[in-house]
């Protein structure tokens, strides 16, 4: 048996960073920028308004107050999305809106709520300005955001949300990234029927191709979903070939000691195979190798095959640990452990042979201290234990377990408080 470390820097070795690709804004969103982006011009590209107001010369508000207000001439309107032609000349001001460019000779704003237009002694368009302002007030000064010429954004960086929009400012309707990874996911067994058929008796649904698929996505990758293989070698070898052209194939079941384990074989002959058993608790049985896919001009290569356990819960455990910083690295990313948190465990739990334990909990937090309560049942077949978890809890392989009260440490999955179950508002 090898440790959770050594699997995951094997499998973490036999992928490296994917090719880069133009992709459209939106679609960048969770990917790796494979460009230095620079900015052509000056964000924003004028001097404009912050506010809505007047644009005054600020000495002309030089003892404004509003016991004495001071008179000034309006010249003109400043709208945003158009250059207003006009010109503040000493004694006049320029009614503008948020956004606006600031019209030439201005130095300030001031806000409609400093300024009285009622108090106009003639026919003549006059504000009362009721406040003294200095250059620059309420001024959004250009490239105050962004310097024409500078790097704004540095390759290798994830882009979130905002880096979105900060390549929109910059006009990009494109930008260069780091390609998904495509990802084939095989279900293997003889009692599985697709989701939307009726079951007979004796079968059960495939949810591994699902929560597999759905991980995939989850972290960024794109599922291939091929079905279900039966438990013979023939129709194992039929299915894998689709997937072949895929960056990873992932399998589920068929890695145990069972009867009709036919991955095993079938890879042992197809590829080459590195591990079997992993000191992890639930997830023992995985396989790993390296197995030969096809390239566009049918050439032979291999990528990386997961075999990973049939037990729902063992599936979704390893393909955290294993598969995830898989994707990640694959898709650029530098980050690829999750973070730990330490924890008051509220339940037993025993630690009977030595594996690390990934114990399904949901954490709270009470009084600056998190809690993990274990989700109830823990067999690996359980799959609700890992739907209403929020972290795994490790019980390390050298332990005999841990008591109620231990502090252990926490892998988080989630921090979302969406579950009933989770974080406490008390
Ligand atoms: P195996 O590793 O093939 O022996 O499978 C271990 C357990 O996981 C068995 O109880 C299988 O029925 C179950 N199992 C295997 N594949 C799936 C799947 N795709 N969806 C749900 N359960 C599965
Ligand atoms: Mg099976």
């Amino acid at each position: 048996m090898i440790s959770v470390e050594e699997a995951r820097d094997r499998v973490l070795s036999s992928v490296g960073v994917l090719d880069e690709e133009e992709s459209p804004l939106l679609g960048s969103l969770g990917r790796v920028l494979a460009e230095d982006v620079s900015s052509p011009f000056d964000v924003p590209p004028r001097d404009n308004s912050a506010m809505d107001g007047y644009a005054v010369r600020s000495a002309d508000t030089r003892g404004a107050s509003r016991k004495r207000p001071r008179l000034l001439r309006v010249v003109g309107m400043a709208v945003a999305g158009a250059v207003s032609g006009c010109r503040v000349e000493p004694g006049t001001a320029v009614r503008i809106m948020t956004g606006a460019p600031l019209p030439e000779g201005a130095d300030s704003i001031v806000r409609f709520e400093d300024t009285d237009e009622t108090l106009r002694s003639g026919p003549a368009t006059e504000i009362g300005i009721l406040k003294k302002v200095e250059p620059g007030w309420d001024v959004r000064y250009a490239g105050e955001d962004i310097r024409k010429d500078s790097l704004v954004l540095a390759r290798g960086l994830w882009i979130s949300p905002a880096e979105v929009g900060v390549l929109a400012s910059l006009g990009r309707p494109t930008v260069k990234v780091v390609r998904r990874p495509r990802v084939a996911i095989l279900a293997t067994g003889d009692e599985l029927v697709d989701i939307g058929q009726p079951l007979p008796g004796g079968k059960i649904y495939n949810s591994n191709s699902y929560s597999l698929a759905a991980l995939v996505s989850y972290y960024g990758g794109i599922p291939e979903v091929l079905g279900i293989a039966r438990d013979s070698e023939d129709s194992l070898v039929a299915r894998l070939r689709e997937g072949l052209a895929a960056d990873m194939l992932l399998t589920s079941g068929g890695v145990s000691l069972g009867d009709y384990d036919v991955v095993r074989d079938v890879l042992a002959k197809q590829g080459k195979i590195s591990f079997w058993t992993v000191r992890l608790k639930p997830g023992k049985p995985l396989a790993f190798g390296m197995i030969k896919g096809v390239t566009k001009t049918g050439v032979g290569r291999e990528i990386p095959h997961l075999g990973l356990p049939g037990n729902p819960v063992s599936s979704m455990v390893t393909f955290e640990l294993f598969v995830r910083p898989a994707i990640l690295k694959m898709m650029g990313r530098k980050d690829l452990a999750r973070p730990l948190i330490e924890a008051v465990i509220e339940d037993e739990v025993v630690n009977s042979d030595g594996r690390r334990i990934f114990a399904r909990v949901v954490v709270s937090e009470r009084g600056g201290q998190y809690f993990a309560r274990l989700t109830g049942l823990q067999g690996s077949g359980v799959l609700t234990s890992m739907a209403l978890a929020n972290g795994l809890a490790i019980i390390p392989e050298d332990s005999q377990g841990v008591a109620a009260g231990d502090r252990v440490q926490v892998m988080m999955l989630d921090w979302s408080n969406n579950k009933g179950l989770g974080f406490s508002v008390d």
